[in-house]
């Protein structure tokens, strides 16, 4: 049996009321997007679904490739019938023949009324001759090892037998942009994972302390940006050249509260950043009392610096939940690869769990810093990364 077409579910935005085709149009282009490399393939969007037609292409490797795309609730392989009983049955039966099961079950959904015959008989005319023109198979209506789909649809019936699960969520890009902190390490990558199913395209920044942290640490994050533009669109990743900023942090700044100055310097930075890219919002990997500058004192003291919303989709997982979502989207082995962040390179021996922002606002305000800050945007490396090669690199002045 050959299977001509891919039926995609829509997830929860099929529950949109008048902006619905804003979500399914960019489905559809991140569909086309992520299928590129499969030219005879068409998609054909409707209201409820969408088929990838495949002109001949092996289906296998597609659904693996569309299992990953946020936005579709489940995938079927299809064959398309004419509205007509006598060519259902057959590829039917072709169909069962083929997948050699030793139950089945028929399940008729019409919504084409004028179809003759209503689904309920429907089940038993199909179901019978299905019987009869076969061996050693029995109907299990509660527990079939296939359960053959027959969809009477205006347009056409659409045979589906099992179903993948797709990945959920919205659209990449149908909830605007957001700029990603992306360190090397296992937390923020997963944080933008975790944005993008919400519909979030993402663009990364990072701060670099060359020589502190080595061309393998950049290296590194941009393999990360790679999986991450796997899942979605392709990435934007603004390297910062973070060093003078931090050795004048560290030499100017007493040593209890280095880490949250220099946090705040990332978050002046990241959204100076985003305002030049029009990102109206910026990401974490920050969990709960992680770490010494995820308590509560820290964050507040961090995020007094920016009205921009941070978005924080790891506040309230544990450790090993997002190790499991990073081991699940093959992340990990990337992130423990064993190079330096420059977070750590300058880390202090007793950073302040519980700064308080009087008191940093005071360190700050005796030192200048925004030389060193006009400094570091002007020497912003961009490199664009897509889900199967590094496209572009430049610098360009964010002033
Ligand atoms: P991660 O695993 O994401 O590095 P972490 O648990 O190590 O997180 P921190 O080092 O405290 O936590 O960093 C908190 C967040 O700050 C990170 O999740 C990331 O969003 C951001 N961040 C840290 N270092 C960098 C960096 N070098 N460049 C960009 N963002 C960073
Ligand atoms: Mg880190």
């Amino acid at each position: 049996m050959q299977y001509d077409h891919i039926v995609i579910r829509y997830g929860e935005l099929s529950l949109k009321g008048r902006n619905r085709k804003l979500f399914t149009t960019q489905l559809q282009n991140n569909v086309i997007t992520a299928i590129r490399d499969y030219p005879n393939t068409r998609v054909q969007k409707k209201r409820d679904r969408m088929y990838i037609v495949l002109n001949g292409e092996d289906p296998n490797p597609i659904i693996e490739r569309c299992r990953h795309i946020f936005g579709i609730q489940s995938l079927s392989l299809a064959v398309k019938v004419e509205n007509e009983e006598q060519a259902i049955k057959e590829s039917a039966l072709e169909l069962l023949k083929e997948a050699k099961p030793s139950t089945f079950k028929v399940t008729t959904k019409r919504s084409y009324k004028e179809f003759p015959i209503g689904s309920q008989q429907f089940n038993q005319v199909l179901g019978g001759y299905l019987l009869v023109n076969t061996e050693n198979i029995t109907v299990d209506l509660h527990n079939p090892d296939l359960e053959i789909v027959v969809d009477i649809r205006d347009d056409a019936t659409y045979l589906t037998s099992a179903k993948v699960l797709g990945a959920g969520g919205l659209p990449v890009g149908s909830s605007g942009k957001s700029l990603l902190l992306l360190s090397g390490g296992i937390d923020s990558p997963v944080a933008g994972y975790q944005a993008m199913k919400r519909g979030v395209e993402l663009e990364a920044i990072h701060f670099h302390s060359p020589p502190y942290t080595s061309e393998r640490a950049k290296e590194k994050v941009l393999d990360l940006a790679e999986k991450l533009a796997y899942y979605g669109k392709s990435i934007k990743v603004h390297v910062i050249p973070f060093t003078a900023l931090q050795q004048k942090i560290h030499r100017e700044v007493p040593h209890g509260y280095s880490m949250t100055v220099m946090r705040r310097m990332m978050m002046r930075i990241s959204e100076a950043v985003a305002k030049k890219e029009n990102i109206l919002s910026l990401i974490t990997g920050e969990s709960l009392g992680q770490v010494a500058s995820q308590t509560m004192e820290s964050m507040h003291a961090i995020n007094a610096v920016t009205n921009y919303p941070i978005i924080r989709p790891l506040i309230a997982m544990d450790k090993d939940e997002i190790i499991s979502i990073s081991e699940r989207i093959d992340m990990y082995s990337i992130s423990i690869r064993p190079y330096e962040d420059c977070c750590t390179v300058f880390v202090p021996k007793s950073p302040k769990t519980k700064p308080r922002l009087e008191k940093v606002e005071q360190f700050e305000s005796g030192i200048d810093f925004s030389q060193d800050i006009e400094d570091i945007l002007n020497n912003v490396e961009t490199i664009t990364i897509s889900a199967d090669k590094k496209v572009s690199n430049q610098f360009d002045d964010l002033l």
